[in-house]
């Protein structure tokens, strides 16, 4: 559909739009549009910078109410984030090197650079105070804003978890990674991905009502990330089509139109790796990690 509003996709610029949903959760009069050339998914109107700012600054708050977490307490907060951190780590090992310097950006409490310390010398860039205070136990440096790192530092590896999809202008921001990285470094994203099963295979409103939310600007695809940092000079070294959830969250959603999970989906299927596998094979998977380097060509693809 060409659309009316004068609208293009803030990735690659086309006007060929399709709206994916009508709304938002907790933004009123925000859709969701996606591109047909580039097929990111993203949202219209975006929050303004001064929403944003403060939206950021009560982060774990706004988590609670998600019901994503159910503390404020970065100890326990610290403590539900290591699951991940370490599937994350035995999954990305290999892209660290030994005594690398490395630049990890959003790193909350720093469950990743608990992992990542043991083996790197860790930075990290995180806008909640409490948070960051308590990732100091895992960095050497922690500052505020990307803007606070000081001239001539450099880094080996920059890394973004569930991050860059909160970013406003992704090119502006890979300029700026560009800047802090050795010539030889690379930059690692997880970002949700728009194919993800329960938009893709499933189509289901109450799971998109849940999912599209404010402070994700962007739902990239394989596309709109190329586009992205190839136009910020990058090049694509990997990419990794991932399934976080199984059978039983998506069993879960089916019946109950809701997160949390079901106690006897995860007792029958939990363990279940065969259908994330067929998900990942077809690259409907609700998360894409993205790995590209500054310079070099060695395209491997996967
Ligand atoms: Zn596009």
């Amino acid at each position: 559909m060409n659309n009316n509003l004068n609208m293009e996709c803030p990735i690659c610029k086309s006007a060929n739009l399709d709206q994916m949903h009508d709304r938002v959760w907790s933004a009123r009069d925000t859709k969701v549009f996606r591109c047909n050339h580039c097929f990111t998914g993203f949202l219209y109107p975006i929050m303004k910078e001064a929403e944003e700012k403060k939206f950021y600054a009560d982060y774990n708050e706004h988590t609670k109410k998600r019901g994503v977490t159910l503390t404020t307490d970065p100890l326990e907060l610290h403590k539900k984030s290591m699951k991940d951190a370490s599937k994350r780590w035995e999954q990305l090992d290999n892209f660290f090197m030994q005594d690398g310097r490395i630049l990890e950006i959003g790193s909350s409490t720093g469950a990743f650079l608990e992992q990542c310390s043991q083996k790197c010398e860790c930075v990290c860039v995180e806008p909640d105070s409490i948070n960051r205070a308590f990732a100091s136990r895992f960095s050497v440096g922690q500052y505020e804003y990307l803007e606070n790192i000081p001239d001539g530092e450099k880094f080996d590896v920059i890394c973004l978890f569930h991050v860059f999809e909160h970013i406003r202008d992704p090119f502006d921001f890979l300029s700026k990674c560009s800047r802090l990285l050795n010539e030889d470094g690379s930059i690692i994203i997880e970002v949700p991905h728009i194919e993800d099963p329960l938009l893709s295979v499933y189509d289901l409103d109450s799971y998109k009502d849940f999912y599209f939310q404010p402070m994700h600007h962007y739902i990239y695809s394989e596309n709109g990330l190329r586009y992205v940092f190839e136009s910020e000079g990058f090049y694509e070294t990997h990419i990794v089509f991932h399934q976080r959830y199984g059978l039983d969250n998506h069993l879960a959603w089916l019946k109950k139109g809701k997160p949390g999970g079901d106690v006897k989906f995860k007792e029958l299927f939990g363990n279940s790796n065969e259908y994330c596998r067929a998900l990942e094979k077809a690259k409907k998977t609700d998360t894409i990690i993205y790995i590209a380097k500054k310079n070099g060509k060695n395209y491997e693809g996967q």
